[in-house]
């Protein structure tokens, strides 16, 4: 029964390499029908904050990574904050006091590495690794326990994976090399190490180290930005893993079934904000319209706009337009509060001015407002007058928005009306 963990360390914010991490040991578990843990890895007292620790739950919850033990959820093998743990830690040093395998140095205690035979293991995504601890001079003793009785990461790391048994520990290639430390202490307690996997590097655009003040580097800012879980959620899987055919788009259950760890890549990924945005449009497109609509919603009554009836109508309008839901009230303001983009102004002809007049004379004898219908007249009226199509549907888009893109001019039409839809043409000058 495969059993993964996320044991993040709450110092901060949620690093969206922390996501992924989280999000990979969560689609292992889940595609392996396994049980995902979260654990807390919460004993630097002096970096840890509350704050941090709600972040990670805050994010594993928006994302949609549901742990099946750990905080708030229980399970056999808590507690599952390391700070709760003492007592155990306290016996399992025993273990090793009693065996010989620690010494004191300067209060603090090291752990007597084995230096019969080099450790080697072979990692899911890296391949085989091995650290020759024959000589003692380029793998010293670790410390394990500080002199104020408090133990040191590697010590509880390993011993929180025993006794939660994990069978898989995937992590960030930032501790590869921990790793080897980490299986002796495994075959100290004579317990055999979990399989381990670590992911590669997520790096910038350019190469760089990805750094807290980075655009997109802290998951938090991705809900208020208006991403969807499931556009962020199929982003973090890229970030290194990719499937055997060119598709990018996956639902969250789509992922599942065909997540695996041999198809992620050993070399570094590239974090890409562009990408994720749109690989996020993609998701607001098969959103059903209501669902984006009410989703949308809170954005645009942040931003100002009248909790009015075409609200709805108006959003449902920009659905293939926007990557984010934050997007959308810019998109749709013009519904509510004509305002000319002086960029869009520049771009009418002079002549049009006339030419929307007698539009707007042709239009008013319409007898029945439909959108689609209008087109056609758009159409006809550009033929009788000599002029392309564009040189009246640009300068009309202009007239009724205010901006040189946007929604279909048709749903513009219905949704302003008639009265409102003449107004503003008539009411056209550069
Ligand atoms: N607390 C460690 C970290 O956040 C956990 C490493 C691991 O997954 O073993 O880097």
């Amino acid at each position: 029964h495969v059993r993964t963990r996320f044991a993040p360390s709450p110092t901060g914010y949620l690093h969206i390499g922390g996501a992924r991490t989280a999000l990979f040991n969560w689609l292992f578990a889940r595609k392996m029908g396994g049980t995902f843990i979260l654990r807390i890895e919460d004993t630097d007292t002096a970096r840890n904050t509350e704050e941090a620790t709600r972040a990670i739950f805050t994010g594993m919850e928006w994302l949609g990574l549901d742990w099946d033990e750990g905080p708030m959820k229980g399970g056999d093998c808590g507690p599952y904050f390391q700070s709760q743990r003492n007592d155990i830690y306290d016996a399992y040093f025993k273990k090793l006091q009693d065996a010989g395998r620690v010494y004191e140095d300067d209060g603090a205690w090291r752990f007597r590495f084995d230096r019969s035979k080099p450790v080697t293991f072979h990692d899911m995504i890296c391949g085989d690794i091995t650290i020759d601890y024959r000589d003692a001079s380029n793998t010293p003793d670790m410390a394990i326990r500080r002199a104020d009785g408090s133990y040191i990461f590697h010590f509880v790391n390993v011993v929180d994976d025993i006794e939660m048994k994990m069978t898989h520990v995937i992590r960030g290639e930032d501790h590869i090399m921990n790793t080897p430390k980490h299986i002796q202490l495994f075959e100290a307690f004579g317990v055999t190490p979990p399989v381990f996997a670590h992911m590669p590097l997520i790096l910038n655009q350019d190469g760089s180290k990805m750094s807290k003040r980075d655009v997109g580097a802290a998951l938090g800012t991705y809900p208020e930005e208006g991403f969807l879980p499931e556009g962020v959620m199929n982003f973090l899987a890229l970030l290194g893993w990719s499937p055997k055919d060119d598709t990018e788009i996956f639902s969250p259950q789509e992922l599942v079934e065909r997540f695996s760890l041999e198809a992620v890549n050993h070399s570094a990924a590239k974090f890409d904000i562009t990408k994720c945005r749109w690989v996020n449009q993609q998701h607001i497109i098969a959103l059903p319209p209501e669902e984006f609509a009410a989703k949308a919603r809170p954005f645009c009554l942040q931003a100002g706009l009248p909790d009015s009836g075409i609200l709805n109508e108006a959003i449902a309008t920009v659905q293939t337009k926007v990557q984010t839901l934050a997007e959308v009230p810019d998109k749709i303001r013009f519904f509510f509060h004509l305002s000319m983009d002086p960029e869009a102004l520049a771009k009418v002809q002079p002549e049009a001015v006339e030419l929307l007049s007698k539009l707007a004379d042709r239009l008013e004898r319409e007898p029945v407002w439909d959108g689609h219908e209008l087109i056609g007249v758009l159409k006809a009226f550009a033929k009788e007058n000599g002029v392309k199509m564009g040189a009246v549907m640009f300068p009309a888009r202009v007239a009724l928005t205010g901006l040189s893109g946007g929604p279909d001019l048709s749903a513009v039409f219905s949704l302003l009306g008639k009265e409102e839809s003449l107004k503003r043409i008539r009411a056209f000058s550069l």
